[in-house]
């Protein structure tokens, strides 16, 4: 592998005094966005690896900014929407110079559409100086899914597949523009008297499991993850200013094929950009010198 070192900054100041990150977020306090339970997954990460401590808002429903059930729209792309969380947690907390927000996403994988995807974001915001650096986890493992059921043993067959109570269930029966949704069902007598319910007035009820990531123990571990991937680029720092987040965004398609020497689509530079100073490190070969002929369009069309 080779680095190389391009174009130095257009911004002459540091954001950081150099080799001082750890600094900036030791013994201090970051408020959280959730009522959801989040600080259990993200607190211990951040905790043990920058000695940053964590807070619960009293003052945000999150809620209001989308719900997987369906009820709320989420006002913006998930990254935003994460975004706007923070920004409202800082606004609301004058006494906190950093604020943390989480937003999963459930869609069907671009490539393979019968299988879901969940990608889960875990952003930090400061105050002073200002920042931003959003952590992600992508995964495939989600339990996520539904179905149409109109029998008491239907639902126990999909409550016993889906590994309720352990991991929650939502009812719900849409009649129009309108949800009849019950949720926060956490025995299953509970569940049975949701479901008998709807039921009296309601052909066919749908169940499905439920998101939100206190009822949902594999997506609060990638809630974790999304955490861990924060505190990595947290530490990559920018080797010119100290700016974190100093990660791969970015790559150059053309690795050249192994038979013929054409370009291919792999990737033949790995790209490092600063957000702060616009400092750019390239990676050459980020994944070999020659690309597997399978993957040439000349040799392999
Ligand atoms: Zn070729
Ligand atoms: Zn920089």
């Amino acid at each position: 592998m080779v680095e190389k070192n391009l174009s130095p900054s257009h911004k002459d100041s540091s954001f950081f005094i150099q080799g001082n990150i750890f600094s900036h977020f030791k013994d201090r306090t970051a408020v959280l966005a959730t009522k959801h339970g989040k600080e259990r997954a993200i607190a211990p990460v951040l905790w043990e690896s920058l000695g940053l401590r964590l807070t619960v808002s009293d003052k945000i429903d999150t809620d209001t900014f989308g719900t997987f059930a369906g009820d709320v729209e989420r006002p913006a792309s998930q990254f935003e929407t994460a975004a706007i969380k923070a920004t409202n947690c800082l606004a609301l907390h004058p006494e906190a110079g950093l604020a943390l927000a989480s937003e999963g996403a459930f869609y069907p994988h671009p490539e393979v559409p019968f299988l879901t995807m969940n990608t889960e974001i875990v952003l930090l915001m400061g105050r002073e100086p200002s920042l931003t650096i959003a952590g992600y986890h992508h995964s495939t493992e989600t339990l996520a899914t539904s179905e149409e059921i109109a029998t008491t043993e239907e639902l126990l067959d999909f409550a016993n597949r889906l590994k309720f109570p352990e991991f929650g269930l939502i009812l719900k029966v849409k009649t129009g523009e309108k949800h009849a949704i019950k949720k926060d069902l956490n025995s299953l007598a509970s569940l049975l008297d949701a479901f008998r319910s709807l039921r009296s007035e309601h052909e066919k009820i749908t169940v499905e499991t439920d998101l939100r990531a206190h009822r949902n123990p594999l997506r609060m571990k990638m809630i974790g993850q999304a955490a861990a991937d924060l505190v990595r680029r947290i530490l990559a720092t920018c080797p010119n200013c100290g700016y974190p987040d100093f990660v791969v965004k970015d790559f150059e398609k053309g690795l050249p094929c192994e038979l013929c020497s054409l370009p291919t689509r792999l990737p033949l530079k790995d790209i490092k950009a600063c957000g702060y100073c616009g400092f750019r490190e390239e990676i050459l070969f980020p994944k070999g010198e020659k690309a597997y002929a399978g993957h040439c369009d000349w040799c392999n069309p």
